[in-house]
């Protein structure tokens, strides 16, 4: 059973319970829960994914499954919070199987993803994986791309890989780490002090032992 959203009352908490009761796509018809996002209504950062997986579903909750896993790792490395960014996906609903979204479904979602980003305002948007870059950019390759910022329309957007492509390409992982290390020096850096930025990243320094568990 979905939680209910911790901010029922803002802007971003009443957009989650009318994406909770959205009709606007077949998918509405075979899952068990819409997934709008989560994290804070004055974070600066926001993260998109392609769609929720089966565990997403489920909980109502982003990112909870094995690319969940991926993901806290990766941003466990670089040193950024889970607690400080928005995470939500450009479909929020589960396509059946686990299919990628179709096109009839990324336009009827479209108007919730842009709606956040409007209400949320991001200095900075991470997509991630090439259904968020084709969708939202127009991208063809994130592997070509990743690791790159790009400007459209007043925002900026930083690409990198979908943590779930981890699992069929284990080498994917260290790419992903290396983006979101970059991604926390522009999100960290220009306000912290250099001594606060070293002794974040060995806080948050992952063994390879853990990060294998965390993997398997
Ligand atoms: N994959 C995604 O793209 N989003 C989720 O929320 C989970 C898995």
């Amino acid at each position: 059973m979905q939680k209910p959203s911790k901010f029922p009352n803002d802007p971003l908490g009443k957009l989650s319970l009318k994406v909770q009761a959205c009709t606007l796509c077949k998918l509405s018809k075979t899952r068990i829960n819409s997934v709008a996002g989560e994290g804070s209504s004055s974070s600066k950062v926001m993260f998109v994914g392609e769609a929720p997986g089966s565990h997403e579903d489920s909980e109502g909750r982003p990112f909870v499954g094995y690319a969940g896993r991926i993901l806290d790792a990766a941003l466990h490395t670089a040193g950024i919070r889970r607690s400080e960014i928005f995470i939500t996906n450009v479909v929020k609903c589960r396509p059946p199987n686990n299919r990628r979204p179709e096109n009839d479904e990324i336009s009827a979602c479209r108007r919730h993803l842009e709606k956040q980003i409007s209400l949320l305002s991001p200095k900075i948007i991470c997509i991630l994986g090439s259904t968020a870059y084709r969708s939202i950019l127009g991208g063809k390759s994130i592997i070509a791309d990743r690791g790159r910022i790009v400007e459209k329309e007043g925002k900026r957007f930083f690409l990198t890989v979908h943590p779930a492509s981890v699992r069929y390409n284990r080498s994917l992982y260290s790419a992903l780490e290396k983006d979101l290390s970059t991604l926390a020096k522009k999100i960290h850096e220009p306000g912290l002090p250099r001594k606060n930025t070293i002794r974040r990243r060995k806080r948050f320094a992952v063994s390879k032992k853990k990060f294998s568990k965390r993997i398997n």
